[in-house]
């Protein structure tokens, strides 16, 4: 099991490997003077890996809630369910909760747990892919509202994050290969050797005994990646806005799609995007973008959007949460390695399409 230190206002650690819930009540003792948790975990994740957390946890006072799965119900509707459940238990300062599920969860958990008696302690237990890779680490929370994804959120640091690899086996595929588009994410903004590691021995199968180690290995680059981000950057006023490589464009292709295209595939999709036109551009030496397709399609992924760039361009510029007259492009200006790139937006529809925007 490795331990990944994150340093913000107050410091963590992210435990990851397969197996690695099991230390939760060792590591427990340490960390909170009280045994009541709020055990927040979905319908989906419920059946298969609850039962054992709560074995693993004997001796605490432990309160499931059983959220409804998907990003539809990721409301304020559910957060204040699970704020009802706090208060009914009579939850104070000194307790916590944890989430046990995708980012879904642990975004409406962490939430819950920032506003309730204004800050509990927050124990985060990722069992998706992505959510191991991303949003676990970094203190986001929210809720969707009026349209806008994460719209209402705040800033909430986990006291522990646990990463147990063991969880992806009962991850259904099409989901861990959105998980796989983030992974791709860490290679392409700055992680060469995450990159060697998956072009040299390709993307492991959650799930199969073999391909733990690498698994472990991969997932613990890019939480690593992630950690020294979010240290040098907490409050994302600066180099976090790397991590949304693929995601400007991402983001307007999800949503054009109805949302009918998962996150994951419209951010290998938004990779792809901005990574042609920074080659079309001259940002980019050519060669960045084949490599980048050709472990993309090794996952399953889609390189191709469905939309012409004309529509993206406009998609992302009707993002609730843009603001001014410019778009900050995250653009690949060399293998491993990304740059943020303001672009006006009355040229952002150009420059997908190849032509000069500056
Ligand atoms: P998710 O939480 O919706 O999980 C995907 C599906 O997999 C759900 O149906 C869930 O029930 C199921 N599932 C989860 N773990 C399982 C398991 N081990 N076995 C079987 N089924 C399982 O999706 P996600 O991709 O994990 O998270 C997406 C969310 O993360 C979005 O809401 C996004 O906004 C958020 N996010 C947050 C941050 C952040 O920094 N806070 C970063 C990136 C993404």
């Amino acid at each position: 099991m490795k331990r990944i230190p994150v340093k913000t206002a107050h410091n963590y650690e992210v435990l990851v490997g397969a197996g690695a819930s099991r230390t939760l009540a060792a590591e427990l003792r340490t960390l909170l003077p009280s045994r009541r948790l709020l055990i927040v975990t979905d319908r989906h994740v419920a059946p298969f890996h609850l039962d054992s957390l709560l074995a693993a946890l004997d001796g605490c006072e432990c309160h499931p809630v059983i959220l409804e799965p998907g990003e539809e119900n990721k409301t304020m509707a559910s957060v204040m369910s699970l704020l009802s459940a706090l208060a009914d238990a009579h939850f104070d300062r000194e307790d916590a909760v944890i989430a046990l599920g995708g980012g879904v969860v642990g975004d409406m958990a962490a939430f819950a747990a920032s506003i309730y008696l204004r800050g509990i302690a927050f124990i985060n237990l990722p069992t998706t892919l992505l959510a191991m890779v991303d949003s676990s680490v970094g203190g986001k929370t929210g809720v969707d509202f009026a349209g806008g994804k994460n719209l209402i959120g705040s800033f909430w640091q986990p006291r522990l994050v646990i990463c147990d690899t063991g969880y992806l086996g009962t991850l259904p595929a099409d989901i861990f290969a959105d998980g796989c588009a983030e992974v791709i994410k860490y290679a392409f903004i700055g992680n060469p050797e995450l990159l060697e590691l998956l072009e040299t021995h390709g993307i492991p199968c959650a799930g199969r005994a073999e391909d733990a180690e690498l698994l472990d290995e991969i997932v613990s680059l890019c939480v690593a990646h992630k950690a020294r981000i979010v240290s040098a950057d907490e409050f994302d006023r600066g180099e976090r806005a790397l991590l949304n490589f693929g995601h400007t464009a991402g983001h307007a292709i999800e949503s054009l799609s109805g949302y009918q295209i998962s996150h994951g595939r419209a951010v290998a999709m938004g990779m792809c995007v901005m990574t042609a036109a920074a080659e079309r551009a001259g940002i980019c030496p050519s060669g960045v973008y084949p490599r980048l397709t050709a472990l993309l399609t090794a996952c399953g992924l889609p390189v191709e959007a469905p939309f012409p760039p004309g529509a993206i361009a406009a998609a992302a510029s009707a993002d609730k949460k843009r603001s001014g007259d410019q778009i900050v492009a995250v653009l690949p200006e060399a293998l491993c390695r990304c740059i943020r790139y303001p672009l006006p937006l009355a040229g952002f529809a150009r420059f997908l399409e190849g032509e000069a925007a500056r």
